[in-house]
């Protein structure tokens, strides 16, 4: 049962002595309430006391660690229905099925798939996650699991067998791989899960089914538990989704807490992108983990878009580090293009810098995120500003001819700008930054005629 704030503070020494770094305790209670600190920091609350604090400060959501190394992924830990109230922690994993019944080509291919689509997006690295492997008495489980374990990405066991299970244990046990339960194997197997320290996944047709299995292993000590409703229709899905997601956060039901995977090939879609389609609602509906039946290109990259997009902190503009880049191989006589360091501003203007094959130093100003025109009339992007960080970044010194070309929407600057930058020749770039390969084209044929 959650705390209410009166509930912590009256649990609080009350002495404001303020080892914690805070003047009074109150204080404190305010940061703990908004997650944003640890009762561990005060040092006098007592051991019981930090006992009820610990349990009222988790996540109504576990977080449960898969993988290992670069492909660890944490999943669960959410703590609010929609993303502006705080923000989503834990990205959904993106997994693949890979069947033993399936010919041996088409596995290869998928495992290639998995390594292989990885994409660049303002700087952060996307690619898939998981592999899930079932088991349908083929004989060929081991080997493929051995061959996907030497991918290194996440693991899931999908077998009826518990003795086969084990034995792929032995293989891939140190990535903490997922094995998946039914209603009718799920004590033996979750016995299993837990003398491997390894998470659980329980399939069940209903909320009620789920919740039964996961108060039972609760009782006999696994506490790391995945919920897979299963289901053949993207409405019930979408529905139990939802539902075990307000259970969870509103009415803090514990067993609901646990992240949810969506096991899209269950839903028969009728081709690889209706299936994409379903799995890019999956994610904006809570699931932690979604299985598709297919990787390709042109569907794994708009899911991925969608992931990241839903996990980012709402309350931080994605932002690069202020700096000079360049962009080819400039020299003494480069041209310099000046823009703001929110990411996708700068991920824009040095893409097209690029298309135009031109070489070019490109200046980033720290306008803490913020685009261009908006950092402009915050007052943090501007003449003073551009000259302090030309001077701070020792530029000058690697340049001969000093062109500076200000983005086409700061056309107010250029006045300023002449004065603080008495040396340097002032351009007024495109306002668009798709015109920005012709625009620079343009200067260097000027130049050469
Ligand atoms: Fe209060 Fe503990 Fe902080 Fe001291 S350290 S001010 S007792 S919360």
């Amino acid at each position: 049962m959650a705390l209410k704030p009166l509930d912590i503070f009256k649990l609080l020494p009350k002495t404001n002595c303020k080892e914690c770094g805070y003047t009074t305790c109150l204080a404190f209670l305010m940061q703990i309430a908004l997650g944003k600190e640890d009762i561990k920091k005060c040092p006098h609350i007592g051991e019981e006391a930090k006992k009820q604090l610990s349990a009222a400060a988790a996540p109504p959501i576990i977080t449960i660690s898969i993988g290992k190394g670069e492909e660890k992924i944490n999943i669960g830990g959410e703590t609010v229905l929609y993303r502006h109230e705080k923000t989503f922690y834990n990205p959904t994993g993106i997994g693949i099925l890979i069947d033993d019944d399936m010919p041996e080509e088409e596995v290869e291919n998928k495992l290639d798939s998995i390594v292989n689509l990885k994409y660049e997006r303002v700087g952060i690295k996307m690619k898939a996650n998981v592999v899930a492997i079932k088991d349908s008495g083929k004989g060929r489980f081991l080997e493929i699991v051995s061959n996907a374990y030497k991918t290194g990405k996440c693991l899931m066991l999908m077998s009826n067998d518990a003795s086969i299970i084990e034995k792929a244990l032995q293989t891939c046990k140190d990535v903490r791989p997922l094995i998946c339960a039914s209603k009718e194997n799920y004590k033996t197997l979750g016995e299993l899960a837990k003398n491997h320290s390894c998470p659980i996944v329980i399939k069940g047709r209903n909320i009620q089914e789920l919740c039964e299995m996961s108060i039972d292993l609760k009782k006999s000590g696994v506490e790391e538990i995945v919920l897979y409703p299963e289901t053949e229709k993207i409405s019930e899905l979408f529905r139990i989704l939802i539902e075990l997601r307000r259970s969870a956060i509103i009415l803090r039901k514990t067993e609901c807490g646990y992240p949810v995977i969506s096991f899209l090939p269950d839903l028969k879609p009728v081709n690889y992108l209706k299936e994409a389609l379903y799995g890019s609602v999956c994610i904006a509906k809570y699931s932690s983990i979604i299985i598709l039946s297919e990787l390709k290109g042109e569907t794994l990259f708009p899911i991925l878009l969608a992931r990241l997009n839903l996990f980012t902190d709402p309350q931080r503009p994605m932002a690069t580090t202020e700096g000079v880049y360049e962009i080819g191989k400039p020299g003494p006589n480069s041209l310099v293009l000046i823009t703001s360091n929110f990411s996708l501003t700068y991920f824009i203007v040095s893409g097209e810098i690029e298309n135009s094959r031109i070489p070019a130093y490109l200046l980033v100003q720290d306008t803490e995120g913020l685009s261009v025109l908006t950092a402009w009339a915050a007052d943090k992007l501007n003449a003073e500003t551009i000259a302090t960080l030309i001077k701070k970044t020792g530029l000058e010194e690697k340049l001969k001819s000093k062109t500076l070309i200000i983005p086409g929407v700061l056309a107010q600057l250029m006045g300023e700008l002449e004065e603080e930058l008495p040396d340097w020749k002032i351009l007024l770039g495109p306002r668009e930054a798709a015109y920005i390969p012709a625009f620079l084209k343009n200067i260097e044929g000027n130049k050469i005629s």
